[in-house]
Formats: C-alpha cells, sequence, structure tokens
C-alpha cells in the first residue's frame, strides 16, 4: 500500500520497527524498580477495563429508567431504589478510574527519577571504559551525546506509550465483548474502521524514525553550528572575524534540507490518515445509524443503545489514542536505539595484569613503534625506536604535525601502537595493568582540562589519591610557579575557577598554564613524567626555571618536555628530533649542533631571532 517490499517478512519488519524498543523499555523500567513496574501494569490493565464497566453500568441505569417510566405510565409507584443502586455503582466505578488514573500518574513520576538516574549512570560508566581513540570518532561522539540527551525522559514516554496502547487495546476488546452482544459485524466494523489508519500511522513512523537516523551527519553540524553560534568560549572569535552571518547561512541551509524532507513526510502521512479517517467515520456512523434503526424497531432496549452508541464513541477515542501513542513511539524508539547502540558497544579489552615491571632500570624502550589513527590515510609515528633510561632528561623537538604528542599518547597506553612494541620497566604496555601504568606516568597535554572546579581541585587533580590535601596542592603550586598569583584569589586555593559556576573566576592562558603545572608536580608518584608544551604562554626564562625545577625533582624519574624554545631544549640530556613520524636525529645539544641537521637549522633560525 504504502511501501513496494520485496517480501512479507521485511513489510511486518517494517512495521514493527516502531515497537522494536519497547520490550527493552520494559525490561529497563523494570530492573529500575519492580514494585513500581507491578502497579503500573496493575493500573493500566484495570484503566483499560474500568470505561467498558462504566458504559455497561450506563446501559443498566436506562433500562432501569425506562422500565420505572413503564411502570408510572401504567398508573404503577415508581420504584427508586434499582435506579439509584446502578447510579451509585456507575459512580464507584468512576471514581475507581479517576483513582487509577492518579496512581498511573504517580507511578510514573517516581519512575521517571530513578530512570533518568539510571540511564544517566549507564552513560556515564560506560563512557569510563571506552578507549580515547572511541570519543574521537565522530560517530561515537554523536551516538554518545544523542544516548545523553534526553536520557532522563525518553525511556519512561516509551514505556508510557507502550503501556498506554495496551491499556487503549485493552478498553478496545472490552468495548468489542460487550458489542458482540448487539452484533459480530459491529465489532468486525469497530476493528475494520480503525485498523487501516493503525497500520498507515505505524508504517510512517518506522519510515520517520529511519528518516531521523539517516540524518544523522547533518543534525551533528546543526548541533556544532548552534554550539559555535551560542556559546561564551566561541563568542569572541565569531564576533572578531564576523563569522555568525555566514555560520547562520549553513545553519538555515541545513535546516532547509531537513524541513522540505519533514514536510513531505508530513503531507503524505497527513493525506493518508485524513483518507483513511474519513473511511473510519464513514464506518463508525453508518454503526450509529444500524444501532439507531435497531432501537426503533425495538431490537435493542434504549439503555443498549446508549451503550453501544457510547461504546462506539469511546472506541473511536481509543483508536485515536492509539494512533497517537505510536505517532510519538517512533521518537522514543530512536532514542532508545541509540542509547543500547551505544550501551552495546564492544569495550576494548584493556591491558594485562602486570603492576610491576620486573626490570625497573630499563626504563622506556620503543621497539620499530608505528601508529596510524583510525581514518588517516598517512602514519603519526613510524619506525620509531627509543630507549630512555630512569633518570634521563628529553625534550622531544619537531614542526608541528610531525608526531611528538601522538608519540606521548603512545606511551601513555592511550592508544595501542598498530605494529611495534613499547615495553616499560621490561614489559610491553599492553601486558600491564591500566590502572597501574596510568599510576606511573604522568603528562600534562598542551590541551590540558580547566576543569571548573577549585583551585585546589585543580591542581589535586594530578594525584585522585591526594585530591584534597592542601598543603601537596600549595607546595605543587609553588613548583609550578603559581603560588603567587594564587595567593592573591580571593579564596586562595578554595577559589572556584570557570564561568559555569557562581563566583567562578577566569584565569589568563599562563595562569591556566601555572595550575596544570602545578597539577603535574602533583604526581609525586609517577616515574615518567612529560610536560607536552604547556608552558607555552610562559617567558622563555620562567619556562626554563620550570624546565629545571622539572628536571631536578624528578632525578631518578623520566623527564620528558616538548617545547618549541630551545633555550629550554638545550637543557635536556637527550634530544630528539621528530619530522614526519619519524626520530630523524638525536643527541644532546653539542652533538646536534654539530650535526648540522634540522635540530641545527631551526635552532639557528631561533638564535637569529633573538640577536
Ligand atoms: P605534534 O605533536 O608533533 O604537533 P601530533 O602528534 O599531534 O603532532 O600529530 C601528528 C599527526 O597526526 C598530524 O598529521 C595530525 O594531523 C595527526 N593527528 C593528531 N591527532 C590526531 C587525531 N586525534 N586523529 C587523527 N589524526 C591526528
Amino acid at each position: 500500500m504504502l511501501r513496494t517490499p520485496a517480501n512479507e517478512s521485511v513489510v511486518l519488519e517494517s512495521y514493527l520497527g516502531v515497537f522494536r524498543y519497547s520490550r527493552r523499555a520494559v525490561e529497563l523500567v523494570w530492573s529500575t524498580h519492580r514494585g513500581l513496574t507491578i502497579s503500573l501494569a496493575i493500573l493500566t490493565v484495570t484503566a483499560g477495563l474500568l470505561p467498558a464497566g462504566v458504559a455497561y453500568v450506563g446501559k443498566l441505569i436506562v433500562d432501569a429508567v425506562v422500565a420505572q417510566i413503564a411502570v408510572v405510565s401504567a398508573g404503577g409507584d415508581a420504584v427508586y431504589s434499582t435506579v439509584l443502586t446502578w447510579l451509585l455503582v456507575e459512580g464507584a466505578l468512576v471514581a475507581g478510574l479517576i483513582g487509577v488514573q492518579r496512581g498511573i500518574g504517580f507511578c510514573q513520576a517516581l519512575l521517571r527519577v530513578l530512570l533518568s538516574q539510571r540511564v544517566n549512570t549507564m552513560i556515564l560508566e560506560k563512557a569510563l571504559t571506552l578507549e580515547l581513540a572511541q570519543f574521537e570518532d565522530s560517530e561515537f561522539y554523536d551516538k554518545l551525546n544523542r544516548a545523553r540527551q534526553e536520557a532522563s525522559s525518553r525511556p519512561l514516554s516509551l514505556v508510557n506509550r507502550t503501556f498506554g496502547l495496551a491499556q487503549h487495546g485493552i478498553s478496545l476488546v472490552s468495548y468489542g465483548g460487550l458489542l458482540l452482544q448487539f452484533s459480530p459485524w459491529a465489532v468486525l466494523i469497530l476493528v475494520a474502521a480503525g485498523l487501516p489508519a493503525f497500520a498507515a500511522e505505524t508504517a510512517f513512523s518506522g519510515e520517520r524514525f529511519r528518516v531521523f537516523r539517516r540524518r544523522s551527519p547533518e543534525r551533528r553540524m546543526l548541533m556544532y553550528l548552534e554550539m559555535v553560534l551560542a556559546r561564551e568560549d566561541h563568542a569572541k572569535e565569531v564576533k572578531l572575524f564576523s563569522l555568525g552571518r555566514e555560520l547562520m547561512g549553513r545553519y538555515r541551509k541545513i535546516f532547509g534540507i531537513i524541513c522540505e524532507e519533514d514536510r513531505k513526510l508530513a503531507i503524505r502521512r497527513d493525506s493518508w490518515g485524513f483518507g483513511l479517517a474519513l473511511f473510519g467515520n464513514l464506518a463508525f456512523y453508518g454503526t450509529y445509524a444500524w444501532i439507531a434503526v435497531s432501537t426503533i424497531e425495538g431490537v435493542i432496549s434504549l439503555g443498549e443503545m446508549t451503550m453501544y452508541l457510547l461504546v462506539f464513541k469511546q472506541g473511536q477515542a481509543s483508536v485515536s489514542s492509539m494512533l497517537t501513542s505510536i505517532g510519538g513511539m517512533y521518537e522514543d524508539n530512536l532514542y532508545l536505539s541509540n542509547l543500547y547502540e551505544y550501551l552495546e558497544q564492544d569495550t576494548p579489552k584493556l591491558g594485562g595484569a602486570v603492576g610491576v615491571g620486573p626490570e625497573p632500570e630499563a626504563g622506556l624502550v620503543f621497539e620499530n613503534v608505528s601508529f596510524t589513527y583510525p581514518g588517516s590515510s598517512h602514519p603519526a609515528v613510524r619506525g620509531v625506536n627509543l630507549h630512555i633510561r630512569p633518570g634521563q632528561s628529553v625534550a622531544i623537538v619537531g614542526l608541528n604535525g610531525s608526531g611528538k604528542t601522538t608519540l606521548i599518547k603512545l606511551m601513555a597506553g592511550l592508544y595501542p601502537p598498530n605494529s611495534g612494541r613499547i615495553f616499560y620497566q621490561g614489559t610491553d604496555l599492553a601486558d600491564w595493568d591500566p590502572i597501574a601504568l596510568r599510576n606511573s606516568i604522568g603528562v600534562i597535554f598542551q590541551d590540558f582540562n580547566r576543569y571548573q572546579l577549585k583551585v585546589g581541585e585543580n591542581i589535586g587533580a594530578g594525584d585522585v589519591g591526594h585530591l584534597w590535601e592542601d598543603a601537596r596542592w600549595a607546595e605543587a603550586a609553588t613548583k609550578g610557579k603559581a603560588s603567587r598569583f594564587i595567593d592573591k584569589l580571593p579564596e586562595r586555593y578554595h577559589t572556584q575557577l570557570g564561568r559555569w559556576f557562581n563566583n567562578g573566576q577566569e584565569l589568563s592562558g599562563g595562569e591556566w598554564q601555572r595550575i596544570a603545572l602545578a597539577r603535574a608536580f602533583m604526581r609525586a608518584g609517577a616515574d615518567i613524567l612529560v610536560l607536552d608544551e604547556p608552558t607555552a604562554s610562559m617567558d622563555a626564562q620562567t619556562e626554563a626555571e620550570i624546565f629545571d625545577h622539572f628536571q631536578s625533582l624528578t632525578a631518578d624519574k623520566i623527564a620528558i618536555l616538548i617545547s618549541h624554545r630551545f633555550s629550554t631544549v638545550r637543557r635536556a640530556e637527550l634530544i630528539v628530533v621528530m619530522d614526519e613520524g619519524e626520530i630523524i636525529e638525536r643527541g644532546s645539544h653539542e652533538d646536534l649542533v654539530e650535526l648540522q641537521g634540522l635540530y641545527a637549522r631551526l635552532f639557528e633560525l631561533q638564535a637569529q631571532g633573538y640577536r
């Protein structure tokens, strides 16, 4: 009818697509709180059955009234007790229905809170188990973001809609049961009149579901543009470069495409919907007429007529409620499909169990290590052989993009190399217990995190085991040359940083770098310390002092520095020069100057600038 399916099972599957995640949503709710789920189920069934009861009692009331009218017109005395009893029963049933609906609302409210917390926790717990590479994958990022958005509302909404569907379905069946006494044909009409609209709504919802999923990249771009246009940290540059109009233009264009697709789908859906609803209406009113005629002919009583009309009208209302539920279910399904896709992706098997290497004096060894980022065409690190001993200070230099940071990420176990091996204390990184390995390595990257927390916590983050030790904060801050400006902050180490929270202080780039350095110095337990250009905003003298500090502090450890300043780099015992992912030169400053290679050229270039 609406599609040209290859075979029946595909049709059925695409029709039932809209219910795909209902079972999982119910399972999720069930495992969140059994008592509430059972209550919700019982209340839903009751809410489904009660309206038919009300309709039936309505018939008894009318029949009793008609009987008494007959008694009175025959000159007798009316007896009111039957009518009044049935009225009481109906009143009680309606009161019960109100109570049941309130109960459903109550269960839903409680479940919403519990579910929201449960789903958010599941999402974040999963995020903790994933690899860095997964976070850098745009599709993954999309999944994570979409799973997080609306985590609090969607699962419950799907459950509500599924239960609502069941409730109206039960009502419909019970109406059918009452109607059966009138004529099985009437039941057939009730079902047949609703069915086409029902099928159409299901099919179109399934289609919206698929269209929406297909548009993921466009929506990601929209989300990104919204962020660039509206977020405080982007606003400065967007204004200065007058990028606003251009970005708005792109935003509108993508929006236009999406809108157009939606419009077409909506037109098709609503025209079908209208046609089928007309058909349904025709059937309903035909049956009305039939019931009315049957009453006039005396085939059914006045009470029965009241009941059948009510049942038919409410049956119609139930069908339209079910259609609305199905219409909304596609969005809920979409959400749940994202959620489960995200939750069920493979968790990488992390490392082995080695906690202490057999040869601590062996330090760090790279053996022919190469690495290419997923999706990239050229390797970021190529055939690297390198041996760094404890106590050695190393500087890595090279042009932008030469692979310095990637080398550090490999060393920290953030990515496994594609080929070659990295040993630390005589054990392959792959065999290290990841937690033990991370405890042995402290790295501050150029794009270190600026936590919207207190100053002290920003420093303490370098060593979670001692996050709260004030004395250590101050000591680390002194080494990172941060204590002077921290002392001037309103609440010193307890000053809130960043703009997200009340009274948050924003720091300059250089001040943030000092905080990051203090974070590095906090990491006293680590055997390898790496500073990947976090000193770029500082003046050359401060950088050199910090590096000296760093070297003395790490006397029996491995200290690695990435910097573009040769005044600092020259102080390292071993200088490694990288170019296009390879190590092309290595040695002390003097060795390398003598070699007259890339290092000597870069050094000379910088030295000229100072002459
Ligand atoms: P450096 O630190 O020397 O400036 P990097 O190690 O950051 O260089 O980058 C080396 C190469 O790897 C560059 O060509 C860069 O484009 C690429 N690269 C860096 N990070 C990623 C990433 N997360 N995903 C894909 N490619 C990356």
